[in-house]
């Protein structure tokens, strides 16, 4: 890629794993950076802690590496030593249904026989194959995408927990264009889903490909990653407590804000912003009291607890041989997910005891999430009783709470696209990406920072 000849001071807003990814590498490409951070760490939702024995995600809990560019950042960073793969059991996954936790059919053949949809669910799916091509002209939510296709108890029963356990999503807000961009393309070329996945995984295996996607964390969490990215960084390139409110152009760009010692004002070339929209939404551009980005106010960010709770292992019936379970909201339970955290990877529970982390709130209940901690946990420990058998106070409690947390890609989310478009254009030297519009998991979080990096260097 080419790339600005001579040595640029460029301004970096936001500190979790976007940023660290797009100040390092401006940084190894002889860039002099600052990274401004509101809060005291990095890493923003990565965040791990470690007592008595426990190791609690806060949020975050595991990699996606799907890619061999992924596993390449391990050893980039000197993390391959720490790496963990997550247990073979992590393939198993539960489902809730009818007040019990069922496994999730793995092949055609549990499909065919899982209590988990009806037999006429069932065969709604199967006459998914006949689909006829489709081009749609509007946009569809999550929810009606996959209704027209695979019809509503498969919605109700799997998409449903499925978007609430990846995005804390309605998937009746949620835009299938934006959420699944191949699946949308699919209706339109092959008209099935399944006949287009069928044909895309034929059509891989053929030229020799193979899909690698091993769910992964490191020995002492997931913060190992943005701490080794932020080890990378020349020193003092890291500003902590330093909140940026104002960006003004002129002869570059001046960065101004508020930190722990006052009010802060510097002059930079560039600025790189990886700031969530609701910060965007609020920052000031020029002199004047314009917010160009304030109608990303729009985007909703719902509210989500973390409950981490240990247990001695003879307190819980349920063998936890698996990834962990999804609630359907038609339960109407109060935990929207369970992860079985010590199953999942070594490290995590003192000898003889088990981690659970329950997830509570997301876009359909997100007061519930809201409530305090003794409220919490006992809807948790009366939820945990029925699903796996957990009896008893737990033995250790860590609670986050996430007020707001994953951007929903809504049915307007092209309009926010166009509006930081806009942004960018009628301010040169101005570059915003991030988990606003780059996608939401860690590792899309931190190859968007890398790309942003990449294109704030381009040539105009
Ligand atoms: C509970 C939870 C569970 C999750 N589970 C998973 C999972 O299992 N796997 C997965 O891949 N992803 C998961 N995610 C999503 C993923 O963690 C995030 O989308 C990703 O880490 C976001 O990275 P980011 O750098 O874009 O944003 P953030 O991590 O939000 O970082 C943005 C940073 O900007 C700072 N900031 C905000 N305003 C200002 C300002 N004005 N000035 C300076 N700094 C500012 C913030 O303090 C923050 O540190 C989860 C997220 C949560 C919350």
């Amino acid at each position: 890629m080419a790339q600005s000849s001579s040595p640029q001071h460029i301004a970096v807003l936001g500190g979790g794993i976007a940023g660290l990814a797009a100040a390092h590498r401006l940084a190894s490409l002889g860039h002099r950076v600052r990274l401004f951070e509101q809060s005291g760490r990095i890493g923003g939702a990565v965040r791990s802690e470690s007592a008595g024995g426990w190791l609690v995600e806060c949020g975050p809990n595991s990699l996606q590496e799907s890619s061999e560019e992924v596993a390449g950042w391990w050893k980039e960073f000197g993390l391959d030593g720490d790496r963990l793969e997550a247990s073979p059991l992590a393939k198993n996954r539960y489902l809730v249904r009818n007040g019990r936790l069922v496994p999730v059919p793995m092949g055609p053949g549990s499909f065919f026989t899982t209590p988990l949809f009806s037999a006429g669910a069932k065969a709604r799916l199967f006459g998914e194959l006949f689909s006829r091509k489709r081009t749609r002209t509007g946009e569809a939510s999550v929810g009606q995408f996959l209704r027209d296709h695979f019809g509503a108890e498969v919605v109700r029963y799997a998409v449903q927990p499925m978007i609430s356990g990846i995005y804390a999503g309605d998937p009746e807000r949620l835009s299938a264009r934006e959420i699944f961009p191949q699946l949308w393309e699919l209706e339109r070329t092959h008209g099935s889903l399944l006949r287009g996945l069928i044909a895309g995984a034929k059509a891989k295996r053929a030229a020799g490909k193979k899909t690698i996607a091993k769910l992964i964390s490191f020995r002492g969490g997931l913060t190992a990653f943005p701490e080794a990215v932020a080890s990378r960084l020349p020193a003092g390139s890291i500003a902590l407590k330093s909140r940026v409110e104002r960006l003004v152009p002129g002869d570059g760009w001046r960065v101004i804000g508020s930190g722990e010692a006052g009010p802060f004002e510097e002059r930079f070339d560039r600025v790189v912003s990886t700031l969530p929209a609701p910060a965007l939404a609020r920052l000031v551009v020029g002199a004047g009291a314009e917010r160009p980005l304030a109608s990303l106010e729009g985007i909703e960010h719902p509210a989500v607890t973390s409950l981490f709770l240990g247990y001695r292992r003879d307190q819980v019936a349920h063998p936890l041989d698996g990834f962990g379970a999804l609630v359907p909201s038609a339960e109407k339970r109060s935990v929207i997910g369970i992860l079985f955290s010590s199953s999942l990877f070594p490290g995590r529970a003192p000898e003889g005891h088990v981690g659970l982390t329950v997830m509570i709130g997301g876009m359909l209940q997100c007061d519930v999430a809201r409530l305090p901690l003794e409220r919490l946990l006992e809807l948790a420990r009366a939820d945990l009783k029925d699903l796996v058998g957990a009896t008893g106070e737990p033995v250790f409690v860590r609670h986050s709470f996430w007020p707001q947390t994953i951007p929903q890609y809504g049915l307007a989310h092209a309009g926010f696209r166009e509006s930081i478009a806009r942004c960018e254009r009628s301010n040169p030297g101005l570059f915003v990406g991030g988990q606003a519009v780059d996608g939401i998991s860690v590792c899309q979080c931190f190859k968007a920072g890398r790309a942003l990096a990449e294109r704030a260097l381009a040539p105009a």
